[in-house]
């Protein structure tokens, strides 16, 4: 595995697998990397014959308040678990790298940017297309590998794809649960005992009202309303927002019908947990 820090070099090394039709697939992370992003690159590795990954915890993303200082990063760690994932070039630029102080351009994803998390963190998804799409034009990638974990993200990205003509293919993969069902994340290492041990009614709530869908269930007051209950019983966290929306749109939906994706944000302490399941009733 290759740890490429330069831009050119990386071009350098883009070059030589066109060159030689090498099929390219590429996973964007932050790093700070488990299991869920192993998941990814272990995907990008058996349907390509190169795999390349970025690491990179990209300022323009967090908000003045948000964790960037703080964002765990473990730069050895992360390669030993890419190097067993198969990774063949592992791109950690610095912020310098990425952003040159004369840099003037952003990508802003209209409408679906908005709900969920949009709401409660502006200027997010600009941080996240911009950065994503730099990415795409440094990496050339054929396929780009995204976790459903971040479903509003991957739709996103989707977005901009087919709006910018990128000329790459999406896959998202499934997302990747501890045991008691909590989706891994970089930010559950800043979780208590106690808050981890709490965190799991999201994953439980989540399956309760997948299960009441599938019972007969449409009413979106009653579902969120039913996971809000759920999770302020059992946890000292603070809900930022449940949802029943469209999976494809975003939209808000009052009954649930077609591919419903239920979406929440909850907050222990300062860090703050997403997770979504989808129902379709196609
Ligand atoms: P991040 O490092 O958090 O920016 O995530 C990088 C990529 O890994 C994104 O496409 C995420 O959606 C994906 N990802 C993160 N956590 C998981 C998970 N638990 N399961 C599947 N994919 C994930």
């Amino acid at each position: 595995m290759r740890v490429i820090r330069s831009v050119k070099s990386l071009q350098r090394l883009i070059q030589k697998a066109k060159a030689r039709s090498q099929r390219i697939g590429f996973v964007p992370t932050m790093g700070a990397l488990h299991d869920g992003h192993a998941s990814l690159m272990r995907r990008c590795r058996q349907d390509n014959p190169l795999a390349v990954v970025s690491i990179f915890v990209n300022p323009k993303q967090f908000g003045p308040k948000e964790d960037f200082r703080k964002y765990p990063r473990m730069e050895e760690a992360d390669r030993i678990l890419a190097k067993k994932a198969g990774v063949d070039i592992l791109f950690c630029p610095s912020e310098n790298e990425m952003y040159p102080d004369d840099h003037l351009t952003y990508i802003d994803v209209e409408k679906i940017t908005k709900p969920l998390c949009g709401r409660s963190r502006p200027g997010h998804f600009r941080g996240v297309a911009t950065v994503v799409g730099k990415l795409l034009n440094m990496v050339m990638p054929d396929v780009l590998y995204l976790g459903q974990k971040d479903a509003q993200q991957a739709l996103i990205i989707k977005r901009m794809i087919h709006d910018l003509n990128f000329p790459v293919q999406v896959k998202v993969c499934p997302i990747v649960r501890d045991a008691d069902g909590l989706a891994l994340s970089s930010r559950n290492r800043y979780l208590t005992e106690k808050q981890r041990r709490e965190a799991v009614i999201l994953y439980q709530s989540l399956r309760e009202a997948k299960k009441r869908i599938l019972e007969g269930e449409r009413r979106a007051v009653k579902i969120t309303g039913m996971i809000r209950s759920r999770v302020t019983r059992n946890i000292s966290g603070r809900i930022d927002y449940v949802e029943c929306v469209d999976a494809e749109t975003l939209e808000s939906l009052t009954r649930a019908g077609g591919k419903v994706m239920i979406a929440l944000a909850v907050h222990f302490g300062k860090t703050r947990l997403i997770d979504n399941m989808i129902v379709n009733l196609r």
